[in-house]
């Protein structure tokens, strides 16, 4: 618990001095507190020794008693406020810092970083986990690190009056911050078995359910039930456990608190009658004796929050410790926009999907990518694009290795139109602006209008300030499409990649978006991965892959005269889109 106060504390970063000064003012707030109490006493022993007639008590006196307790609480409460104007916000800063952070880094890291840690996870991270952290890090430090503070400035009010009961009071709260440590130790050491037992009865009882039908054909419930109990039963266990680990240790923190209180009291009360303490003193230590710990006691409460915040913490820290595909590469700018692969091979994990991959893409030239799904064609635009980096061999733009651009300089030359059209949820012009940030209004229709889909979004009541739902949702296939090629021609890259771009789309807008792709296309260096004839035959090269390497490399003429995989799909080709047009008259 303590250790994961320290890691807080260092999370926070430049904010730390706010963060101390925030400690400053939990402090000086305590003392205002404590004040009242003492100034009670003081006005109290007045009292007395003006009803003994030692003193001649003046009325102006519980006046100043008046003011004093007013200033007091006064006091309280302008250092409660300036603490929380302090502290609270740290943490809504610095966690939406820390989002922009988050997604700086994960547009950096290799995409097989998104294959490894489940993407779910990624996303829990950035949201979830900083949320927790957002409401509970400040929270818990004012809990926690503001308990002790308060406690601190207490024993220093005592020892202002009675040195042995201010050490009492230091030894209670040495003794119980030490089985507190034992109660967060066996908490986390407990909550591994515990993840371990939940984990297990999970599969057990997705075990029986799964087999529900067999168990109940063959009359088995006995055995398989027994798997299910005994997971309940190991599950019971360690609950119990967990829960009686906890309350010794919690207890013997209390006890080790009641324990200073009542020695406060006692000692005080033998001072007292010894004469060596006068009576007010002595109530006034009875009732800082009960408000003395009254923090301290609660932070244990704060066990299992920390451990959330801890948990969060080791999975963020996972993430930015993720290493950046681009580290010591350069903002260059490609010479030209010749693309060559040589000798690429590139395995995802063990599963090895491209083998000697190697071809030229000259500049300002047609390349179509055929070959059965499976066979590689993504990920070749991929490794272009360095999602991926190659396990052997070189890409090169340029005649430089795509591995020493950064991926911001690299992938501002590349625009890429795939199949799934992923639209943001946002405004359709914040979706085309998306290349190009900073485009003046009538560039953004431009491109809109090169794409085919200025007129569709005209017709919409809110044009171009329409939201869009998540993924498109309100849009057709085809309009989403054209959009995207809109972001696409706006961006304005000399190197586009189209990726089965017209593959799910009904013939109308088929047309329309072919009309947008020649828009996008127009000077460019063009890689299509496609199936239509019609877009490949123009190709001023095909490349045919097969089961991830490159099997036949030439125009349309010469490929459709060779016996082989090419002819063979220019025959099913033909005849799937001969059987369509039949299909739709
Ligand atoms: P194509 O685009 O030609 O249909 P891909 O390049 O998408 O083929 O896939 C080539 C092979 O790599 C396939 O066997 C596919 O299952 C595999 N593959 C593709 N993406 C991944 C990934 N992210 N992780 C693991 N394997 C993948
Ligand atoms: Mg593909």
């Amino acid at each position: 618990m303590f250790k994961t106060m320290k890691r807080i504390i260092k999370w926070t970063g430049e904010y730390k001095k706010r963060l101390y000064i925030g400690f400053l003012w939990s402090f000086l707030q305590t003392l205002f507190t404590a004040f009242p109490i003492m100034g009670a006493a003081y006005f109290m022993d007045f009292m007395i020794k003006d009803s003994r007639g030692e003193i001649q008590m003046q009325p102006v006196m519980a006046w100043y008693a008046l003011l004093f307790m007013v200033v007091a609480v006064l006091g309280r409460f302008l250092f409660s406020y300036l603490r929380a104007t302090f502290q609270e916000s740290i943490a809504y800063e610095k966690t939406a810092e820390e989002r922009i952070q988050i997604g700086n880094i994960l547009k950096r890291v290799s995409l097989g970083f998104f294959d490894e840690n489940n993407t779910g996870e990624i996303a829990g991270a950035v949201t979830t986990d900083l949320s927790v952290y957002e409401m509970y890090a400040m929270k818990m430090t004012d809990v926690i690190i503001g308990a002790y503070i308060h406690v601190a400035a207490m024993i220093l009010c005592l020892l202002f009056f009675c040195w042995q009961a201010a050490l009492i009071a230091l030894a209670g709260v040495a003794l119980s911050a030490f089985f507190l440590h034992l109660v967060s130790r066996s908490s986390s050491r407990n909550s591994v078995v515990h993840q371990k037992a939940q984990n297990s009865l999970v599969a057990s009882v997705i075990e029986f359910v799964r087999g529900i039908a067999v168990v109940k054909a063959y009359g088995q419930e006995g055995v398989s039930v027994k798997g299910i109990k005994d997971a309940f039963r190991e599950h019971q266990k360690i609950n119990i456990k967990i829960e009686l680990d906890y309350v010794w240790r919690n207890g013997l923190h209390q006890i080790s608190l009641k324990l200073a209180s009542v020695g406060i009291v006692l000692v005080t009360a033998v001072l007292a009658m010894q004469g060596e303490m006068e009576l007010p003193v002595f109530l006034m230590m009875a009732v800082f004796s009960f408000v003395l710990f009254s923090q301290v006691e609660q932070v244990q409460n704060g066990a299992h929050t920390m451990q959330l915040i801890e948990t969060a913490m080791n999975k963020l820290e996972a993430i930015k410790n993720a290493e950046f595909i681009d580290t010591g590469a350069g903002n260059a700018a490609p010479e030209n926009y010749d693309i060559a692969f040589s000798d690429v091979d590139f395995s995802y994990g063990r599963n090895r999907v491209l083998h000697n991959v190697s071809f030229q893409i000259p500049q300002g030239s047609a390349t179509a990518i055929v070959g059965p799904s499976g066979s590689g064609k993504t990920t070749i635009c991929s490794l272009l694009a360095r999602f991926y980096d190659v396990d052997s061999g070189s890409i090169t733009v340029g005649g430089t290795d795509v591995r020493e651009f950064t991926c911001d300089s690299l992938l501002g030359n590349i625009s890429m139109v795939f199949q799934n059209v992923y639209l943001f949820r946002d405004t359709i012009r914040n979706n085309i602006c998306f290349g190009k940030p900073d485009a003046a209004e009538e560039e953004m229709i431009e491109a809109a209008k090169k794409a085919r889909c200025h007129d569709f979004i005209s017709d919409l009541p809110q044009g171009y300030d329409t939201m869009i739902g998540e993924g498109g949702g309100t849009l057709s296939g085809g309009e989403k499409q054209r959009i995207s090629i809109a972001r696409a021609i706006l961006k304005d890259a000399p190197i586009v990649i189209l990726d089965e771009a017209t593959a799910s789309v009904d013939p109308e807008n088929e047309h329309l978006i072919q009309a947008a792709i020649s828009e996008l296309a127009r000077g460019k260096t063009l890689i299509t991965i496609a199936h239509r004839i019609a877009t490949i035959e123009n190709a001023d090269q095909i490349l045919v892959v097969d089961r991830g390497r490159i099997v036949q490399c030439g125009r349309h003429q010469e490929l459709a005269a060779q016996k082989g995989i090419y002819r063979n799909f220019v025959e099913t080709r033909e005849r799937a889109e001969g059987w369509r047009i039949t299909g739709n008259k």
